[in-house]
């Protein structure tokens, strides 16, 4: 996707080799603009696939994730970091290992939000690894729902992420492919293509 791209160049941040710093538009400060032009692309590259629902993570997934849910017009499930007081009913858990923390969590979501009659759209920020989608895909599983795919904002292309997802069978597809972050320059996967 051209925008998200030229954003990336333009104000994204290359921290180290692995991470990429984007809270100017997408993981502190949002911009909504551009939020609703990748609503507009999930919900283009998913339409037609009966999606029912839209599932994500708080807090950066939710962004993206609403602005598909409005224009496939679809609720948007975030699951939850953190337990909650108000969220009592059904839990449904998995784990979440965090490479950049280094620490496992909980999240969770009702199960009251998706059952087997349920075609599931994944989306998140990104895709590292690919242990958030995963417990995502997880949870989305375990309520009997099935899942039409997963929509990642930026994959980083040299991790794991996007191979573990490709081996479980899931569709995935990504609007910014980043072949590597090394000597804090931000290449694309077919940049010459994509982006003039
Ligand atoms: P994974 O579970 O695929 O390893 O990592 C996905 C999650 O880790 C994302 O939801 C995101 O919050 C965070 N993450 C992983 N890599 C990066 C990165 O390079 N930059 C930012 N800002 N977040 C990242």
């Amino acid at each position: 996707m051209e925008l998200l791209q030229k954003k990336i160049i333009k104000e994204g941040i290359a921290l180290s080799d692995t991470v990429l710093k984007v809270d100017n538009f997408l993981n502190h400060q949002i911009d909504p603009q551009l939020m609703n032009e990748i609503g507009k692309e999930f919900a283009a590259r998913f339409k037609g696939e009966g999606i029912t629902k839209i599932v994500t993570l708080e807090s950066s997934g939710i962004a993206p994730a609403v602005m598909t849910g409005l224009v496939l017009d679809v609720p948007v499930i975030f699951a939850r970091k953190k337990k909650s007081l108000t969220l009592t009913e059904g839990l449904i858990t998995s784990q979440v290992y965090s490479y950049t923390k280094q620490e496992t969590n909980d999240i969770s979501i009702a199960s009251k939000f998706l059952n087997d009659q349920d075609h599931v759209l994944i989306i998140d920020d990104f895709l590292a690894n690919g242990q958030a989608a995963l417990a995502l895909v997880d949870i989305v599983e375990k309520t009997n729902a099935s899942i039409a795919g997963i929509g990642i904002v930026i994959e980083k292309a040299f991790q794991d992420g996007g191979k573990f997802l490709s081996e479980k069978g899931c569709r995935v597809e990504s609007l910014a492919r980043i072949q590597s972050l090394a000597n804090q320059t931000i290449e694309f996967v077919n940049w010459e293509t994509s982006v003039k």
